[in-house]
């Protein structure tokens, strides 16, 4: 609801002002908060249940896609995830050479 009241919005500019127009809004922070994006599970119910075949999952993810990747901002987990997945290959802190000690534990 939120992206279609932004896109009324730049509608409405568009048509007043000319196609080029920047009222420097953005739609995250203006109009959906940085917690509100993190907030969702990906569970993607509100897309099965939406009557029209909107996808408000893909408007979620997008947004959190620009947030870490143009912005470089994400929650300190969600960092620190990412920081072990490059480091380590996986989302854990351990090292890839200690992945099987568990195997070994008695
Ligand atoms: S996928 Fe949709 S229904 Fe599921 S948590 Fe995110 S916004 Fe809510």
């Amino acid at each position: 609801m939120d992206t279609r009241d932004r896109m009324e919005e730049v509608g409405k500019n568009i048509d007043k002002h000319g196609a080029d127009h920047q009222d420097g809004k953005a739609l995250l922070d203006d109009y959906i908060t940085r917690e509100e994006i993190w907030a969702c599970t990906s569970c993607n119910a509100c897309t099965e249940a939406c009557p029209i075949n909107i996808d408000p999952l893909a408007i979620i993810v997008d947004l959190r896609r620009y947030a870490v990747m143009e912005e470089s901002i994400a929650p300190g987990s969600i960092n620190a995830m990412l920081g072990n997945v490059e480091n380590n290959g996986a989302p854990w802190k351990y090292s890839p050479a200690d992945r099987l000690n568990w195997a070994q534990e008695s």
